[in-house]
This record gives structure tokens, C-alpha cells and sequence, in this order.
């Protein structure tokens, strides 16, 4: 077969597929990234929690990027529902937990530039601009098919190639989950008052409202609803756009001009089976897909990426096959209880912002008391949401491979 060999072949050039190929090329292994072409500007942003900022900052990425980025020290959850039984309003402090910052929000395109430049420059990692067409797994090596390049050879492929991942399907892995009957628009906006480093999210009957911190005097907002009246909002015009979100966020943030550029995402919630099988391990959303509440699913994508590569490495170092079978089943360990709880918690509670359903409005509202109420039970949360005990990969301790 003509075409190029390497140890592992990533598909997927966002950004959990771009932290696995710095993350594995500079500790030395050959690497190969198959990246499709950048489509449209991604308009959102990514809070990243303090773990992940640690990794990127270990594998040089985030002094390229943290001018870009907004401190997240204080978020709220205000339920926002008007319902008979509503929920306490949450503060959630990162001093109480002798933290400077829960993590940063940054918008994906600079993220992205910094993950990019930084893995252009290892001498160990080959770009390769094209689309995967076909995944081919066999006993002692996996080929992926370029749609106009020669194909490529390696003892393991990497799937980060998002929610339709052709890496999943090439693999037979099946999935679980649901559509949820909700949209995600997005944009960022301008406005007169600070945000004083403080994200808010109003729980509202149609799900969540998100007004996460950008540096100076511009914050990003994910509205979470219905998908014809995310449509309705989508086709404002600027100044009815800027009263709506106003009334919305009961003017917390005073006079606000919303930016050009506006995103829809419709939602739901998806778990691989398995996240690895001999020659084949998922990453990101080709691995788990989350409703964007709590801002779980990328800081999640990052743990992946970290894992698979701190046992690819730890082989390669043994002299052992960075794609056999019980190297497969260590990830899928290793992975499935952080990813798991956090799905099951990220569901529930958009499931009982959607539900009618009193006694599930009761626990929310229960839950969010106590959290409230209870100091220690509050910081017990918090330092979970920050650095999960179930996973906590070398990268996310700052710790090089
Ligand atoms: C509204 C919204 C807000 C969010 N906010 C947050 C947040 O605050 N914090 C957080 O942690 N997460 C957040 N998330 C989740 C986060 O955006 C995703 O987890 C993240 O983008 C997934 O990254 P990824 O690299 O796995 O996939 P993607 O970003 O989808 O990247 C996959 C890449 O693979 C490429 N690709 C696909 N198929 C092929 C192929 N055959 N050949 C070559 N390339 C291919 C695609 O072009 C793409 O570049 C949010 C999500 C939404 C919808």
C-alpha cells in the first residue's frame, strides 16, 4: 500500500482532536491529524475549567491564548422558572475553595488559532488538510482514507470527528441518548454595566439562559429553548435582539448591543457504548454529547484527549502496541465514570427545567437549596466540578507526558 505510516492517526482537527495530536507529538510520537478544512466561523465560546487551562498551559497552548480569555471567579444559577417551586438562588465562589478562577471563557476561534499554531510547530506531527473518507481496522493496524490525498497507516486512530463521527460508525460502536426538543442560539454581545468576573445562568422553563464573561465590557450568551422560538429570537433584528435578551436577563448587565454572527444548536444528549476498541479510541463529542449546561462537554473532550494520550505514551514507552486490545479497554475504563456522571447530571437537571412534573421541580429546587445552605456540601461540588476525583489525567495536574 503507497501512502504515509505513522504510530497514530488523528481525525478531527477541533479542539480535542488538535489537544491529542500536541499532546502525543510532543512527547515524540509520530502523529498524523486529518482536518477538514475550516468551515464557517464558530461564533461560541468555551468556558474552560481551571483543570483544563492547566493542560493547555503544560502543553504550551494557553500562553498563546489567555490574553483572549475572561476570568470565571464567581457564577450564579437563578431560577428563573416562575414556578410554584422554585428553586434558591446559588452562588458559587472559586476563594471558597482557595481558588483565584473556577477556569476562563474564551471564544473558540482564538482557542482554536492558539491550539493550531502550537501544533503546527512540533516536528513530530504531520497536518493533513482533507477529509477522512473510510476507516479501515484490521488486526495489527488501521487506515484512514483521504478523499484526495494517499491513504494513511497506524497501530492506533483517533476518532475526534464530533457528533457524526465516521470513526464511531467505522468502528460498529453504537450509541444512547435522545433528542432533546430544544435549540442552542448563541452570540455575543456588548453591554454598559461589568460583569465583574461573574457567569450567570437563569433556569428557565425552556431551559437554560447563560451569560458567561468575555474580557472588558462583553459577555457570551447561550439561550436554550424551544426550537421555533430560538428561531423567533434568531431572526430579530439588532434592536428587538437587544430587548429581548434585556427582559431576559432582567437587566443585569444594563444596555446591551448584541455583536454580528448568531448559531443555532440543536440539542441532545449521546453516549458512545464503548469508547475504544483495538486500533480505534473515540474522543469528544464522537465519544459523548452533552446539553451545554454546566459547560461540561468540551472540558470533558480535553480529559479524553489527555487520557488516550498519557497511555499511548506510557506504552510506546514500554515498547508495547499503542492500539491493542487491553490498551482499548483501559481508556474505556478509565474514561466511563467521569463521562457518565456528568451526563446524568447535565440530563437531569435540563429535565426538570423541561418537566411539569412536581416532584422532579422539587428535588431540583432541593438540590439547588441545599447547595445554597450548606457550605461544605457547596464546596464539595464545586472542587468535583473543577477537578472531577473520578479523573484526573497527568496533563490536568500540570504534569508533562
Ligand atoms: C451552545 C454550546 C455551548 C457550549 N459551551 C461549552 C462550554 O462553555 N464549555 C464546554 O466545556 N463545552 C461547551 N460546549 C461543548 C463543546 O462545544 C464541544 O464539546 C466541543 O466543541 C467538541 O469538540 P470536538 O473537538 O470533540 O468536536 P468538534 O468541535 O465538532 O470537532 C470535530 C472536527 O472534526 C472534523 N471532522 C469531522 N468529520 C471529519 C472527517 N471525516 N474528516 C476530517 N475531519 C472531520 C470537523 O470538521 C471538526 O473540525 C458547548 C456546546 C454548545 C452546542
Amino acid at each position: 500500500m503507497s501512502g504515509k505510516s505513522v504510530e497514530v492517526v488523528i481525525v478531527g482537527g477541533g479542539p480535542v482532536g488538535l489537544m491529542a495530536a500536541i499532546a502525543l507529538a510532543g512527547a515524540g510520537i509520530e502523529t498524523a491529524l486529518v482536518a477538514r478544512p475550516a468551515g464557517a466561523p464558530d461564533n461560541r465560546t468555551t468556558a474552560l475549567l481551571a483543570t483544563s487551562v492547566t493542560a493547555l498551559d503544560t502543553l504550551g497552548v494557553w500562553q498563546r491564548c489567555r490574553d483572549d480569555a475572561a476570568p470565571l471567579r464567581v457564577m450564579r444559577i437563578i431560577d428563573d422558572t416562575g414556578r410554584l417551586l422554585r428553586a434558591a438562588e446559588v452562588h458559587f465562589d472559586a476563594t471558597e475553595i482557595g481558588l483565584d478562577a473556577f477556569g476562563y471563557n474564551i471564544e473558540n476561534r482564538f482557542l482554536l488559532a492558539a491550539l493550531d499554531a502550537r501544533a503546527r510547530a512540533l516536528a513530530a506531527l504531520t497536518f493533513i488538510e482533507d477529509q477522512a473518507q473510510a476507516v479501515a481496522i484490521e488486526d495489527s493496524r488501521v487506515t484512514v482514507e483521504l478523499e484526495h490525498g494517499s491513504p494513511v497507516a497506524a497501530r492506533l486512530a483517533i476518532g475526534a470527528d464530533g457528533r457524526q463521527s465516521l470513526c464511531r460508525q467505522a468502528a460498529g460502536i453504537a450509541t444512547e441518548g435522545r433528542h432533546y426538543p430544544q435549540t442552542a442560539l448563541t452570540f455575543n454581545l456588548s453591554h454598559r454595566r461589568p460583569h465583574h468576573d461573574c457567569s450567570t445562568e437563569f433556569h428557565t422553563q425552556t431551559g437554560p439562559f447563560t451569560l458567561v464573561p468575555l474580557p472588558g465590557l462583553r459577555s457570551s450568551l447561550v439561550l436554550v429553548g424551544a426550537p421555533e422560538e430560538a428561531a423567533r429570537i434568531a431572526a430579530l433584528d439588532e434592536q428587538e435582539l437587544a430587548s429581548e435578551i434585556e427582559r431576559r436577563s432582567h437587566s443585569i448587565l444594563g444596555k446591551i448591543a448584541p455583536e454580528p454572527g448568531r448559531g443555532a444548536f440543536p440539542l441532545g444528549i449521546e453516549t458512545a457504548r464503548r469508547f475504544a476498541v483495538a486500533r480505534l479510541a473515540l474522543a469528544g463529542e464522537a465519544a459523548h454529547l452533552l446539553p451545554p449546561i454546566g459547560a461540561q462537554g468540551l472540558n470533558l473532550g480535553l480529559r479524553d484527549a489527555a487520557t488516550i494520550s498519557e497511555l499511548v505514551v506510557a506504552a510506546r514507552r514500554d515498547g508495547g502496541d499503542v492500539g491493542a486490545a487491553d490498551l482499548a479497554e483501559r481508556y474505556d475504563r478509565s474514561r466511563r465514570a467521569d463521562v457518565t456522571s456528568r451526563a446524568l447530571a447535565a440530563d437531569l437537571l435540563n429535565r426538570s427545567l423541561l418537566s411539569d412534573f412536581l416532584p422532579l421541580q422539587g428535588v431540583r429546587g432541593l438540590g439547588l437549596f441545599l447547595m445554597e445552605h450548606i457550605g461544605p456540601l457547596r464546596r464539595a461540588i464545586m472542587r468535583e466540578g473543577v477537578a472531577p476525583a473520578a479523573a484526573e489525567p497527568r496533563l490536568m495536574r500540570g504534569e508533562a507526558l
